[in-house]
C-alpha cells in the first residue's frame, strides 16, 4: 500500500470513529430534559456533573433510585468545595448541598483550634463565628453551620449546608429555584475567596467568639505554635514557607546580626505579641 492510500484509510477511519462517537452522544441526550442536556453537551461541564446528571436527569428519579437503596451524591471542586447528596428521611426526602469555606477561612479555623487548650470549647466558637464570616446577605435562614469529624485529620472539617425538600421538584432547575437564597453562596465560598472573611479578618471574627486564632502582625496569615510538626514555632498553615515570614524585614535583621548566607536572606519568623492572649 501507498503512503497516500494509508492516509486516506486513516482519514476514513476517524471520521467514521467521531461519526459513531457523535452518534453516541445524540443517543445519550435523547429523552434528557432540556437543561441536563446541555450541560451533558457541553465540553465546559465537569465529568462529576455529567456522571451525576446523566445517572439522575431529574430530581424523581434521584430520589426513586435512594429508595432503591443507592447512595445519590456528586463532589465537586469546580470553584468551591460542594457536595450535594439526595437523602430519605422520615420526612421525606431532600436535596442536601455541603459548601466548605476556603482555604484562607480554613487557616484561620485550624490555627484557632489548635491554639485552644478546650477543643470542644474551640468547636462550639467556631460554630457560633461562622454566620459572622459571611457577608450578611448571606446569613439567610435555613443555612446551617455543620461540622464533621474526619478519621483522618486531626481536625474536625466546619462547612454551611443547606436543604431542600424533593417534593414537588421535577427538573434540577427547579431545585436551584427553590435554592435561590443560597444562590450566592458558592461565588462567596469560592477559591477566589470573594466574599467570607480569610485570614486575619477571619482571626478577628473567631476571636470575638472566644477561638484563640492568632495572625502574624507582620504579614497577617493565622498561625499556630503547635502545629503536630513544627511544636513551638510559630506557622502558617497556608503558605508553603510555613515558619519563614514572607514580611520579615530582612535588612533589619542583618542590622542586628542575625545569620545571613553570603548575599541570600535566609528569612525569619512571624510576628506574634502577646502569644494570642486567653488559650
Ligand atoms: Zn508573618
Amino acid at each position: 500500500m501507498t503512503k497516500g492510500k494509508k492516509r486516506a484509510g486513516s482519514r476514513v477511519a476517524r471520521v467514521v470513529r467521531q461519526r459513531a462517537a457523535a452518534e453516541r452522544r445524540a443517543a445519550a441526550l435523547e429523552g434528557m430534559p432540556g437543561d441536563v442536556a446541555r450541560v451533558l453537551a457541553s465540553p465546559d461541564a465537569l465529568p462529576e456533573w455529567k456522571r451525576f446528571l446523566r445517572a439522575y436527569p431529574t430530581v424523581p428519579e434521584a430520589v426513586a433510585a435512594v429508595r432503591a437503596g443507592e447512595v445519590v451524591e456528586v463532589h465537586s471542586e469546580e470553584y468551591v468545595s460542594l457536595v450535594r447528596r439526595v437523602l430519605v428521611a422520615e420526612a421525606g426526602a431532600f436535596v442536601e448541598t455541603t459548601l466548605h469555606p476556603p482555604y484562607g477561612t480554613v487557616a484561620a479555623i485550624a490555627t484557632g483550634l489548635f491554639n485552644s487548650d478546650d477543643r470542644a470549647a474551640a468547636v462550639r466558637g467556631v460554630l457560633a463565628a461562622m454566620p459572622e464570616l459571611l457577608p450578611g446577605d448571606l446569613r439567610v435562614e435555613g443555612l446551617e453551620c455543620v461540622v464533621e469529624e474526619d478519621g483522618d485529620s486531626p481536625l474536625p472539617v466546619f462547612a454551611y449546608r443547606y436543604r431542600v425538600a424533593a417534593e414537588g421538584l421535577g427538573s434540577w432547575g427547579e431545585h436551584e429555584v427553590a435554592a435561590s437564597r443560597f444562590a450566592g453562596l458558592a461565588d462567596a465560598l469560592g477559591w477566589a475567596d470573594r466574599r467570607i472573611a480569610v485570614g486575619a479578618r477571619a482571626v478577628e471574627v473567631l476571636r470575638g467568639h472566644g477561638v484563640a486564632a492568632v495572625s502574624c502582625a507582620a504579614c497577617g496569615e493565622p498561625v499556630t505554635d503547635r502545629h503536630p510538626v513544627w511544636p513551638g514555632v510559630w506557622v502558617d498553615l497556608l503558605e508553603e514557607s510555613g515558619p519563614v515570614c514572607p514580611e520579615h524585614d530582612g535588612a533589619a535583621g542583618r542590622d542586628g546580626g542575625h545569620p545571613v548566607l553570603d548575599l541570600i536572606d535566609i528569612g525569619g519568623p512571624h510576628r506574634v505579641d502577646g502569644a494570642g492572649g486567653a488559650r
